[in-house]
């Protein structure tokens, strides 16, 4: 069953707030890339945010990639979403066991390290695509997306992304939030949310006591009288296909694909986001170098 997203919006029009239901998606992400739970917790993170800031992008067919790489033993960890809630992730070293926090909880900061950058690409079709890129801040996931927000794009915004683990490894609890103050909100309206954010505990305790998305999105705006805008679905997709592996390979050259075809003979690929495989046999690379020669 795919997950549920909520956009919505105060009355006033001065704030917005996005929030997920991920536990379907990030179980799917953890079975796929046999994350123990530290990096089941990044990934998951990672995932919730990209599949929140895919639903803020306006136009059919963009794609969102975000990259963490910092100098943590989990190593990359990246996660590609689009408009119509479909996302996928990689995580470099998903074996990666550390002890908990100071705090008792999964280290993802340690995990991820300090030393290194999130970058964010807005792949918009046709047009030039949008590179935007910060220094790591905790590598806790969501502060380094509001530092993100707050200094390329200039939105004040509240990151709350939780990952709860359960005993067999497996997610027991994901979700998450962005609350984005606009740039037109009034100074009442500010400290008024300010107030209330301040009462706002863990998204992932939230679902422990069984709120929907839409009561996480009550619950965390307090007194603001709210205006859902959208109800959507969200899910872990890949798109791989055996057409796009195809041209994967033939867009190594000529050279790259006659020295598979007089080393190996074949090529197994393997899809980084799925683990889905994918065996070429030296007619279908001889039929590739044909192409790449053109
Ligand atoms: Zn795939």
């Amino acid at each position: 069953m795919p997950d549920k997203l909520i956009k919505a919006v105060t009355k006033n029009g001065f704030i917005r707030i996005y929030a997920i239901n991920s536990k379907g998606l990030v179980e799917k992400a953890r079975k796929f890339h046999s994350t123990m739970p530290v990096g089941t917790a990044a990934l998951g993170r990672l995932l919730t945010g990209a599949v929140l800031m895919g639903a803020m992008l306006k136009d059919e067919g963009t794609s969102l990639t975000l990259q963490l790489r910092g100098d943590g033993p989990l190593g990359r960890v990246m996660a590609v979403s689009n408009s119509k809630g479909h996302v996928k992730g990689y995580i470099e070293n998903p074996l990666v066991e550390l002890p908990l926090n100071h705090l008792g909880k999964l280290d993802v900061g340690g995990g991820i390290g300090q030393n290194g950058y999130l970058s964010i690409v807005k792949d918009m079709n046709m047009k030039e695509p949008y590179i935007g890129q910060v220094p790591i801040q905790t590598g806790e996931i969501g502060d380094d997306l509001a530092f993100y927000f707050a200094q390329s794009e200039q939105v004040p915004s509240l990151v709350a992304l939780g990952v709860l683990v359960d005993r067999d490894y497996s997610v027991k609890q994901a979700g998450g939030f962005i609350v984005q103050i606009m740039p037109d909100c009034d100074e009442f309206n500010l400290k008024k949310f300010e107030k209330t954010a301040e009462k706002i505990t863990s998204v992932t305790g939230m679902l422990e006591k069984g709120l929907s998305v839409e009561e996480i999105v009550r619950t965390v705006m307090g007194d603001f009288e709210i205006d859902i805008l959208e109800e959507t679905e969200a899910d872990y997709h890949c798109d791989c296909s055996d057409e796009r592996m195809r041209r994967a390979i033939i867009s190594l050259g000529k050279k790259e694909i006659q020295d598979i075809i007089d080393e190996q003979g074949e090529a197994e690929i393997v899809c980084q986001f799925c683990n889905k495989g994918y065996n070429y046999d030296r007619t279908d690379l001889v039929e590739m170098l044909e192409k790449a020669k053109k």
